[in-house]
């Protein structure tokens, strides 16, 4: 029928305006419950995800406190306990970021040597699409998504292209945005350490037990009758060897005539056997 669509339409406006005022009159006496005071008159408030009515927020006064997930432009994090950047400056986020507005150069010492820190860091927030495939990429947890959306300017150059200093924030931030996101890494980053610990354990330990028996072990005492004994046998091994390697004992030279005998005999004995050879094949 003509104009269903338009009373559905005004139906759900009027039950919006409706739940709007039953939870105002659900949060008396104050709306302002449990919000975070930043004074100057300035609060963000808490509003529950399932929360049905319209609460009317005095922007840029009040706020609404955003989700854990919320995503705007990246931020570099800042190790403070061991201070220094994160970043290793391996440019994963330069090359996974699908609209290309990343820029890193690497840091390099005085002979000229890369190394793993950025010297420069710049990211186009005007380009950004907030997809935030550096953080998820990211293989040293050194770029996470900030939440700050406020980024009115008046000139896009260069006031949206961000460098390192604008962009790095301490670690410590990063956990008050991301509570439950920075548990879990930090769980993770722990059970490494403990499993890396373990190991390294479980390495010195059988070292230890390999050096102690071999400590342990009692090394084999042979009498000087023994050794003599050993000695010998080594020299008749030995003797014996040099004389099958050569046909002669070692160290003595073969008379040139006896020689040229032996020759002769080897050489009238092949002679013989291919005589033979050939008889046995002709029959
Ligand atoms: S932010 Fe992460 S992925 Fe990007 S260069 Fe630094 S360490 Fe590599
Ligand atoms: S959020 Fe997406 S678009 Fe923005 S810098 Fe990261 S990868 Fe690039």
């Amino acid at each position: 029928m003509f104009g269903t669509g338009l009373l559905k339409g005004l139906g759900v406006t009027l039950k919006h305006l409706r739940d709007t005022y039953l939870d105002d009159r659900e949060r008396v006496p104050s709306r302002y419950e449990g919000s975070i005071d930043l004074g100057d008159g300035e609060r963000i408030i808490r509003q529950p995800i399932d929360q049905e009515g319209l609460l009317t927020i005095q922007y840029p006064e009040e706020k609404r406190l955003l989700p854990e997930r919320f995503r705007y432009i990246p931020m570099l994090l800042w190790d403070t306990e061991k201070g220094e950047d994160r970043c290793t400056a391996c440019g994963i986020c330069a090359k996974v970021c699908p609209p290309q507005c990343i820029w890193i150069v690497r840091d390099s010492d005085e002979n000229g040597k890369p190394i793993t820190r950025p010297a420069e860091f710049y990211i186009d927030a005007a380009v950004c699409m907030s997809c935030s495939f550096c953080a998820e990429f990211c293989p040293f947890d050194a770029i996470k998504m900030n939440h700050d959306f406020e980024l009115a300017v008046y000139d896009r150059y260069p006031q949206l292209v961000y460098d390192k200093e604008e962009l790095t924030v301490p670690i410590e931030y990063y956990a008050a945005l991301w509570p439950t996101q920075y548990a879990a890494e930090q769980e993770l980053i722990r059970q490494k350490e403990e499993e890396e610990r373990a190991k390294a354990e479980a390495k010195a330990k059988a070292e230890a037990e390999k050096k102690a028996q071999a400590a342990e072990r009692p090394k084999a005492q042979r009498s000087p009758e023994e050794l003599e004994a050993l000695k010998k046998k080594a020299a008749e091994r030995a003797a014996a060897r040099g004389k099958s390697a050569s046909g002669e004992e070692k160290g003595q030279e073969e008379d040139p005539e006896a020689k040229k005998a032996r020759l002769e005999e080897l050489k009238r004995k092949a002679a013989e056997r291919a005589r033979q050879r050939q008889q046995e094949s002709g029959e």
